[in-house]
């Protein structure tokens, strides 16, 4: 195995998009430019939107702009029990909580608060099951009540102290532990979530350098918390620019013309596709 690798980790909910493209040729050539090598990981644990027709469609997209990869493909689906036992040793050192509220719970807290916590995008959970006795929580439990597991952002960040992660972009980030709040670490219907999952699968692939777009940059301050507290190796990161539609928004799966399947039908070519996502300037 090789020290140095990367990983491109999509969705199997749709076909790649132009953002996408960036992304996966990101981290490809970071890797081979460093004799290293590059995964593939389908991050499919959010059953409600995947489709067994979109793994290959990505694959399919990926060969035909020239990205080839090492190693099976890793499906987050084959690797529920590893996420259960990272819970499973946060529940025991006390650094999550259940929590049993509904989308609609937590927008009425926000709304009866005067100053509620703000993240980066938005309020964060304004800490409600945080405050519930342990004995009650095991009742609700139980009971049979559907619950998350929720980071208690403020004692994980006690334990581990202060931290830092190293971008290639951005230099050294001090990390910022209370940035997200108390994140959901696994979801009441799929026992896991993005936060858990990203950062047990990046040191099962022992991923050394980890590169996404910018707009993931507040999860890594989660993601080096939770590293910390699991004694999980620190990779390094570049945060890349994103690629943006003509109105300056983030492409999403929804800008269907921007798939690359649909540019390729429209003549595009791997060519003109690599041309368009100014790779040299996004990192
Ligand atoms: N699945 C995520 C995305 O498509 C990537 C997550 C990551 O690279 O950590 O944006």
């Amino acid at each position: 195995m090789k020290s140095f690798r990367t990983r491109f980790a999509p969705s199997p909910t749709g076909r790649l998009h132009l953002g996408h493209a960036l992304a996966a040729k990101v981290a490809h050539d970071l890797a081979r430019k460093n004799g290293g090598e590059f995964l593939l990981r389908h991050e499919d644990i959010d059953g409600s939107r995947i489709r067994e027709a979109y793994y290959a469609g990505i694959e399919e997209d990926l060969r035909w702009l020239g990205i080839d990869w090492d190693e099976e493909p890793l499906r987050q689906t084959d690797r529920l029990p590893a996420y259960a036992q990272a819970l499973k040793s946060l529940q025991d050192q006390g650094f999550v909580y259940p929590c049993f509220c509904t989308r609609r719970d937590i927008q009425n807290e926000i709304a009866t608060m005067a100053s509620a916590p703000q993240g980066p995008e938005g309020p964060l959970y304004p800490g409600t099951c945080r405050a519930i006795d342990p004995l009650e929580a095991q009742r609700k439990i139980q009971a049979g009540q559907p619950h998350a597991w929720r980071l208690t952002a403020n004692q994980a960040a006690k334990q581990s102290g202060p931290l830092t992660f190293t971008d290639l972009r951005f230099g050294k980030i001090q990390v910022d532990p209370l940035l997200l709040g108390d994140v959901v670490l696994a979801r009441k219907d799929i026992g896991s979530a993005y936060h858990l999952a990203v950062v047990v699968d990046d040191a099962f692939q022992k991923i050394t350098h980890v590169t996404r777009g910018e707009d993931l940059l507040p999860s890594t301050h989660v993601h080096r918390i939770l590293q910390s507290i699991l004694k999980l190796p620190e990779p390094q990161y570049l945060h890349h620019q994103l690629v943006l539609d003509e109105t300056g928004k983030r492409l999403a799966k929804r800008n269907d013309a921007l798939s690359l399947a649909t540019l390729r039908e429209n003549g595009a070519t791997p060519e003109s596709i690599l041309q368009k996502i100014q790779l040299s300037s996004a990192i």
